[in-house]
């Protein structure tokens, strides 16, 4: 598909190159935060897996530059339809002006204090002003003292498993590169949450927020129930510039409630074996998770039996909510553009793509098919 015709057939990757975002998954951390207000007294966050950088870049945006942002929807319907979804004739006859402001609309800039960010992704990023970037393996023991050395580099003791200055959110928009083989990816998808999940068990400081985004498999729910053992509230969102064709959705946790006496450890990162308590009193107190010892000796988690949200039962269904201004993009349509608009090129093009190697072999081997015919690539 060519540059032009993905414009056509996604309004959000257009929109990102006219924006100046480095991809279109900007829309999608804007939308969340209409719907949740994630920045609020924020000032130190991680973004894991943020290549090429689109979600550090709202972070920046937000938190470094004090920008404000509208919902993302359109300030003037009319333009939407006469560009875009009518032609330019019919267009000014449907006319009707819709008050919702746009995006990237600046209003008074308000700087925070004390910012810090990082961010962390497999791929090379390039720097983005007051943004620590760092290029290693979320899933890999070794990133935690890199993150902790980064997140507080006068204080950094090698020692330490957890962030003496704590951090107010953690974002994780980790995707492996997608097989198609639907079991496979939500597998692998999962493990990324949790390697993301374990990093932000060290880093959060209690009442933090965590988002991530998980691919919605039949075992779902069980994921839900495991994040409520550690957060007050747990919701599910779908951005309205997420394809509703993708199992894509993401997890908003809220409430950090590290379980009493509980210690970051990489040996038993969640939590949940033998640092929760094993008191069943603990069941009068709604919210805390305790551990029970079956006949059998395994270890079983229960909740308090009388939280409403969760029976005492470990399945429990998030609140499921769609986020994102109704007069937004819809991510699965196409949009009709003039005949001679030009097509932008990519904010930041890809700095390591993991189809680059395949590329140089198929230039060197002189094109798709290769100089002898038939040879593939
Ligand atoms: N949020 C990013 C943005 O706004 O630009 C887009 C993230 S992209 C959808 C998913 C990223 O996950 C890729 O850049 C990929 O390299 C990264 N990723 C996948 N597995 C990872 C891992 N084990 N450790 C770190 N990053 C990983």
């Amino acid at each position: 598909m060519g540059k032009s015709s993905k414009d056509k057939r996604d309004a959000y990757y257009r929109l990102a190159k006219e924006q100046g975002w480095r991809a279109r998954s900007a829309y999608k951390l804007l939308q969340l935060d209409e719907e949740f207000n994630l920045f609020e007294d924020v000032t130190r966050v991680v973004d894991l897996c943020a290549a090429p950088g689109s979600w550090s870049q709202v972070l920046s945006r937000i938190l470094i530059k004090g920008e404000k942002f509208g919902r993302t929807g359109w300030q003037d319907r009319q333009e939407r339809d006469r560009q875009y979804v009518y032609g330019d004739e019919v267009g000014k006859a449907h006319g009707g002006i819709h008050e919702v402001e746009a995006v990237g609309e600046e209003k008074e800039l308000k700087p925070r204090e004390g910012v810090k960010i990082v961010a962390i992704d497999l791929q090379p990023m390039s720097p983005l002003d007051g943004i620590t970037t760092l290029r290693a393996d979320i899933t890999h023991p070794s990133t935690i003292p890199l993150l902790l050395q980064a997140l507080d580099p006068e204080t950094f003791d090698p020692a330490a498993t957890s962030a003496p200055h704590p951090v107010d959110l953690v974002l994780s928009d980790g995707a492996p590169d997608v097989t198609g083989l639907h079991d496979l990816d939500i597998y692998v998808q999962s493990q990324l949450l949790w390697a993301a999940l374990n990093l932000a068990l060290c880093v959060l400081k209690p009442g933090g927020k965590f988002v991530a985004k998980i691919f919605r498999g039949k075992d779902v729910d069980l994921l839900f129930a495991q994040l409520k053992l550690v957060f007050e509230r747990v919701r599910v969102a779908k951005p309205r510039s997420s394809r509703a064709s993708s199992i894509e959705a993401f997890v908003v946790c809220e409430g950090f409630r590290p379980p009493e006496g509980f210690k970051a450890s990489l040996d038993n990162p969640l939590g949940a074996g033998a640092t929760l308590p094993a008191n069943p009193d603990m069941a009068k107190e709604k919210t805390k998770p305790y551990r029970k010892m079956r006949e059998d000796g395994i270890i079983e988690l229960e909740f308090g039996s009388e939280d409403e949200d969760t029976q005492g039962d470990i399945r429990w269904v998030a609140p499921f909510l769609a986020c994102g201004d109704l007069s937004a993009y819809d991510s699965d349509a196409s949009y009709h553009l003039p005949k001679d608009r030009q097509s932008l090129d990519p904010i930041q093009p890809p700095t390591a793509p993991p189809y680059k190697r395949a590329l140089e072999m198929r230039k060197a081997a002189g094109g798709a098919y290769g100089k002898t015919k038939g040879m593939s690539t």
